[in-house]
């Protein structure tokens, strides 16, 4: 069977989810024992995210093979439990600076080289590397930004070509738009769908499938009527609720036939696999936890809802194991000193402390850290996280005053954390730290080699900064077991604190590898440490749960 490509195209806003949808999709065709892929095309210069601000972005995702990425290709991996890697984003940029490059080496010579034909095929090139593999029955592609902007344009002829190349039957084209409520006419309205198809049209794609957003329930008149304007099949207006949680949207979309639809034009025949009832009793537990427990994250960039994605989405998958709705309460870092910290950690059940750039804040977190340590507060430490621990403890255990990384303090006397050897002589900022996944040797008998139940795992990581082994030995001395290493290089991966109840740094990131029914085995015994710490408090009767990762409504709380 040859592949088939689903392209995703939105229309009238962003941020209508059109990640959340391509996931959900996915995850529909997986069901239907298809192997699904899906690859992001973000139309901006940068050639990835990795580059930019968290405020600018959201999260960047780190695939295993060190693609510094979109973060919706963290919500594919955590929908579809499959890997991807730096074929599934491609960006404007990416794309710019292999076609120069190819110049350069004189591929085009003789010819004058274009946005048509020239972007145009490398676009194609790259969405249809995707397929050469063979190993995937369907590839989903998503354009970012919305249709009508300047730069998306060419992303969309690509998929005019391809679809026209590939022939009926074999590609699909999907909608996503906006149907806004008129509180003053108390109507949904359609004409923004309308005027956004025409915007489609006028690029040569007519949508297959229409995926409504919208806030109230589409009746009947209006699916026929924006059928009939937009010229799609009525069973192909698709309403897309706003959800309670972005995991149940797979299942609104299957009670609306999306995936039959999907099939059908694709001339593929179903299969129905074993996930969709596991999947509903997994949406189940998270919208109905038995417990609620607070856990404080304390960041540098709060204020934005997505630089913390993959963490906060960890929980909530951890959550769902466990039974427990785990309440995130957001600190500023630079909130945080060593002064305020029980007025501002009070009733918390645990502390994580993020990965981060740049001394902002810098202080709180080590804050966070010392007050974690010395009160037994369950506490988690990633990246940056792990690397502030580890200069409190230096600090304030081994008693060397100035102690820090030297991400902040060159001229520290006490350097714990230091640059690696082989980043010194780096300049360029984009895709040079340390990136990917790396083996992480776990010692035996530790407490997360039995959280992990294994003697080696992979872990995916991003950083410049390592744990300078040259004073390691003293930091050892006073009670930090280094319990995690790196065989190949030697390097620091996780450290404990053995005689406190839930203290662990990591030097990787362990949210990026968080899966549907798979929870990262650290966040599921971070969260079961939290609720334990929590007690009695903890175990609240849960009514019904508003928002994942959000507060539950709790009765006698
Ligand atoms: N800034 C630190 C380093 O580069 C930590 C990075 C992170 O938290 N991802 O090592």
């Amino acid at each position: 069977m040859s592949t088939k490509f689903v392209f995703v195209t939105g229309g009238v806003s962003s941020s209508l989810g059109k990640g959340i949808f391509c996931a959900s999709l996915g995850r529909i065709l997986e069901d239907q024992q298809l192997r699904v892929t899906i690859q992001k095309l973000d139309p901006y210069i940068n050639v990835d995210p990795g580059t930019m601000n968290p405020y600018e972005h959201g999260e960047v995702y780190v695939t295993e093979d060190g693609a510094e990425t979109d973060l919706d290709l963290g919500h594919y991996e955590r929908f579809l439990g499959i890997a991807t890697s730096q074929a599934n984003n491609v960006t404007t940029g990416r794309v710019y600076s292999e076609v120069i490059t190819k110049e350069r080496a004189g591929d085009y010579l003789g010819k004058t080289v274009q946005v048509v034909p020239h972007i145009i095929d490398e676009i194609k090139r790259c969405i249809l590397a995707l397929a050469e593999s063979g190993d995937y029955d369907v590839v989903l592609a998503e354009i970012g930004g919305t249709v009508g902007d300047i730069e998306s344009q060419p992303y969309l002829e690509a998929i005019r070509q391809l679809r026209y190349e590939l022939g009926p039957g074999n590609t699909l084209s999907v909608h996503l738009t906006l149907v806004p409520f008129l509180a003053a006419a108390g109507e949904l309205k359609s004409k923004p769908t309308q005027h956004s198809v025409k915007t489609l049209l006028s690029y040569g794609l007519q949508p297959d499938l229409l995926v409504c957003r919208t806030e109230k329930p589409l009746d009947g008149d209006l699916r026929r009527k924006i059928a009939l304007f937009c010229n799609v099949e009525l069973r192909a207006v698709i309403e897309a609720l706003d959800a309670e949680t972005i995991y149940e949207v797979p299942v609104l979309l299957e009670e609306q036939g999306v995936g039959r639809l999907v099939l059908d034009r694709l001339n593929l025949s179903a299969a129905s696999g074993p996930g969709v009832a596991a999947w509903q009793a997994f949406v189940e537990r998270i919208k109905y936890p038995q417990a609620a427990v607070r856990i404080a994250l304390v960041g540098k960039y709060v204020e934005h809802q997505d630089a913390y994605k993959s963490i906060s989405e960890s929980f909530i998958l951890a959550g769902a194991e466990c039974g427990v709705c785990v309440e995130v309460e957001y600190i500023r870092s630079d909130h945080v000193t060593a002064e305020n910290a029980s007025t501002v950690f009070e009733g918390v059940a645990g502390i994580l402390v993020a990965p981060g750039f740049g001394s902002r804040g810098i202080n709180g977190k080590i804050a966070a850290a010392g007050y974690a340590r010395r009160k037994d507060v369950p506490f988690f430490g990633i990246c940056l996280g792990l690397q502030c621990a580890i200069v409190e403890f230096a600090r304030n255990v081994c008693g060397w005053e100035g102690a820090h990384s030297t991400e902040f303090n060159p001229q520290s006397p006490h350097p714990v954390i230091d640059i690696m050897e082989d980043q010194k002589l780096i300049s360029d900022k984009g895709g040079t730290m340390r990136l990917g996944a790396y083996s992480c040797r776990l010692k035996q008998g530790s407490r997360v080699h039995q959280i992990y139940g294994l003697l080696e795992v992979q872990e995916r990581h991003r950083h410049r900064y390592e744990v300078n082994n040259r004073l390691l030995g003293t930091l050892e001395g006073k009670g930090l077991a280094v319990v995690g290493v790196n065989p190949e290089r030697n390097l620091v991966e996780i450290v404990e604190l053995p005689d406190k109840r839930w203290f662990v740094g990591v030097q990787f990131h362990p949210e990026y590898r968080s899966i549907v029914g798979r929870p990262h085995p650290l966040f599921l015994s971070f969260v079961e440490a939290c609720r334990a710490y929590a007690g009695a408090a903890a175990v609240r009767p849960v009514v019904r749960h508003k928002k994942a990762g959000q507060l539950a409504e709790v009765i006698g709380s």
